[in-house]
């Protein structure tokens, strides 16, 4: 006989999650509220909620999840959102994830506003990479984090939701360990004029929980992946991670949950050295140029 379904811990109806870490089981409404609650209380946490929240919106599961829970917190959080998404410019993928964005913006009525690397660099990403594709995420990374952080001023926004879930804390945890820097631990926490605060309302919902509110939601959509995420780091932090929770579950907090205390030790930022500003864009930089100029050349006295 085939085993029975599993039944929700709260109710009689069928789970469709069970949490590694507790062992309950969750059913499709049970699984809805427990996620929305989680993200209500990393807001309301929040010192300051400005009325006008940004949301980095790359139209993937994770960012299109968090549209959906803002939208149905709506009454109980009233920020007007505005979805911003970077156009890196990687072909046969971001042109896909770009109208999934669009389309999942309008479902919920949210502004939406897109910028791409071309437009404020120059160039795409698959141009200034050209025949490197190692080197991809790294300037992916740099660059689309100025290009939010310019989207983000002309619109106002001051506060940016990413939709990084407990699966990518960890792996950022890890890959910082791995790497040696201290510095990196504060990463998006610098205090400036030049960057817009960050918040990951995510940061205690696992991936399982988010792809599957989001396919409840009916936003998740099966997308192309970037042809260059089998590049990265990440995807075999990711990889090992994965293999750890199934057989340690709760490793993945842990590794969250340590950097968030490592920060709280060390205080709010990284204790700043000598301010430094890029002399061809004005931006905090760590030497006389900053990365995105060096990336696009305009870091090079010669250009
Ligand atoms: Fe950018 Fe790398 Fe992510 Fe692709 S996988 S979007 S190159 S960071």
């Amino acid at each position: 006989m085939a085993d029975e379904p599993p039944i929700c811990s709260h109710c009689t109806r069928r789970a469709v999650i069970r949490d590694r870490t507790t062992g309950e089981h969750l059913c499709r409404d049970h699984l809805i509220t427990s996620v929305e609650d989680r993200v209500f209380r990393s807001l309301e946490d929040e010192e300051h909620l400005p009325d006008v929240l940004g949301v980095a919106f790359s139209g993937g599961k994770d960012s299109s999840a968090l549209i959906a829970v803002l939208a149905a917190l709506a009454g109980r959080i009233p920020v007007r959102m505005i979805a911003l998404t970077i156009d890196e410019g990687i072909c046969g993928y971001r042109e896909e994830t770009i109208r999934a964005a669009e389309t999942i913006a309008a479902k919920y009525g949210v502004e939406h506003r897109i910028i791409s690397f071309r437009e404020l660099f120059g160039k795409s990403l698959d141009e200034i990479i050209l025949g490197e594709p190692g080197r991809a995420c790294t300037i992916c990374g740099i660059l689309r984090r100025r290009a939010l952080e310019i989207l983000a001023r002309k619109e106002g926004v001051r506060v940016i939701a990413t939709g990084h879930n407990l699966d990518d804390m960890a792996q950022t945890a890890v890959m910082n360990a791995i790497s040696g820097d201290v510095k990196k631990v504060f990463a998006g926490r610098e205090i400036s004029d030049h960057y817009a605060k960050r918040i990951k309302p995510f940061a205690r919902v696992s991936e399982r929980e988010v792809t599957i509110y989001a396919m409840l939601a009916g936003v998740y959509h099966a997308l192309p992946e970037c042809p260059y995420a089998g590049f990265s780091l990440r995807g075999e932090v990711r990889h090992l991670l994965n293999a750890y929770e199934r057989e340690h579950p709760g490793t993945m907090m842990n590794a969250a949950k340590c950097e968030e205390t490592l920060r709280t030790a060390l205080g709010p930022v990284y204790p700043a050295g000598e301010q430094i500003v890029c002399e061809s864009c004005g931006w905090p930089a760590s030497s006389a140029f900053c990365q995105v100029c060096m990336i696009t050349g305009k870091g090079n006295p010669r250009n």
